[in-house]
């Protein structure tokens, strides 16, 4: 069996791994480069590329495998050959296909061709599944045996995978964290089910970063604590973090608080996890948003008070909405990443989120990341000894080394 990381050592995103034998290879993620991360390649170079790994090395039996939905995980699948088989989680597939519905939606609206966006939906029609369950069933790729687990990540359905070939036994934990709603089980899972590994691939996001983080949990109590003292609640995260919703969720039920969203993905993506999870999972995962119309709702969301679910595509909308408000009981949370709006690189490539920051005067941050930090790593690596263990989706310069770990 080898192992090839063609993207990820050096960089957080953009993540391509190739595991082969003789007859068969899969590529765990087709990720591609986050703005300000790796080399920036134009459309055509990252078709290039990608033709390119399946022109070299091919092999009777192939497929694409993905952990999860975020792009810098699946967002090169476009160039992927056509007999390729790609395969991903069943609610991953359902939450993109209607992005991509929206999207094309969104093109037709402002008058753009939607053959793009048709086209990759219709790609990710054919795209494969596997369930989400408890003691998941292996499939394989030619002679290579694949076992893929839930695991706990800032989006919805995520995947790390057991992947077994030539007597060799090969764990990768796709993007994890042991922090979420639903990452408390991590390591008992590891224990149990990530025996006799050869090569653990880690996510190593958080190795330059110290602090230790607050969890999902937590994240929900700040959120009501806030919205006790303020009317009229926005809040920027995104769509298609379940946890993040379901924080926000419980803490809008602890003030009762009506929800409201503003976008069609949140409203669609709301209805799929209720439709999906809310059975098995409870309470946290059932939503029950208003859409936002405000010709519909402007005066009684005045009088009763809302937590607003917003991305920052809507601050026109929201920014008329805030006009009608008394600007002191108004608060945003700011729920993402602080580097979109902090670091000069991320506000030159897109600014939307310093902007949308600016539009408010009361602000408050209010996030965990969606990444093991370096204590979960620490232990994923101590739980599951491997032989060896391979770092990737980290920055440059960062190493295991920093956790006493010789990688
Ligand atoms: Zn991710």
């Amino acid at each position: 069996m080898t192992i090839t990381i063609h993207r990820g050592l050096d960089q957080i995103g953009g993540c391509i791994t190739e595991i082969s034998t003789a007859t068969s290879r899969i590529f765990v993620d087709m990720g591609q480069n986050l703005p300000g991360n790796g080399e920036k390649t134009t459309p055509a170079q990252d078709k290039e590329m990608v033709e390119g790994l399946f022109k070299n090395n091919p092999k009777a039996h192939e497929a694409v495998i993905y952990t999860h939905a975020h792009e810098d995980h699946i967002g090169l699948f476009d160039y992927v050959p056509k007999g390729v088989p790609q395969m991903i989680g069943e609610g991953a597939k359902d939450v993109l296909l209607e992005k991509y519905r929206l999207l094309c939606k969104a093109d037709e609206a402002a008058g753009n061709d939607p053959a793009t966006n048709l086209r990759k939906r219709a790609k990710l029609k054919r795209f494969k599944t596997w369930p989400r369950s408890r003691d998941p069933k292996p499939f394989s790729v030619g002679d290579i045996q694949i076992t893929p687990f839930f695991n706990c990540h800032s989006i919805y359905d995520s995947y790390m995978f057991l992947i077994e070939a030539d007597g060799k036994r090969v764990w990768h934990m796709g993007d994890y964290r042991q922090h979420g709603w639903m990452g408390g089980k991590l390591l008992q899972l590891l224990r149990w089910r990530a025996t006799n590994i050869d090569t653990l691939i880690t996510e190593g996001t958080m190795l330059g970063r110290e602090e230790e983080c607050i969890t999902e949990k937590e994240v929900s109590e700040k959120m009501a604590h806030v919205m006790r003292s303020f009317k009229y609640v926005f809040v920027l995260t995104s769509a298609t973090d379940i946890e993040r919703l379901a924080s926000i969720n419980m803490a809008a039920r602890q003030v009762n608080r009506p929800i409201y969203v503003s976008s069609g993905l949140l409203n669609a993506a709301m209805k799929i996890f209720t439709r999906r999870e809310a059975k098995t999972l409870g309470d946290l995962f059932y939503f029950r948003p208003r859409y936002y119309d405000a010709f519909k709702h402007l005066e009684s969301m005045k009088q009763q008070g809302f937590v607003m679910i917003t991305n920052v595509g809507k601050l026109a909308d929201m920014d008329y909405l805030r006009r009608e408000l008394s600007e002191a009981e108004t608060l945003l949370i700011y729920s993402s990443w602080d580097g979109y709006y902090k670091d000069p690189e991320q506000v030159s490539i897109n600014p939307m989120y310093a902007m949308f920051r600016g539009a408010f005067h009361n602000v408050v941050d209010i996030h965990t990341s969606g990444h093991a930090d370096r204590k979960t790593i620490k232990q994923v690596i101590e739980t599951v000894h491997p032989k060896e263990v391979i770092c990737i989706h980290k920055e440059k310069g960062q190493s295991l080394e920093s956790l006493g770990i010789h990688d």
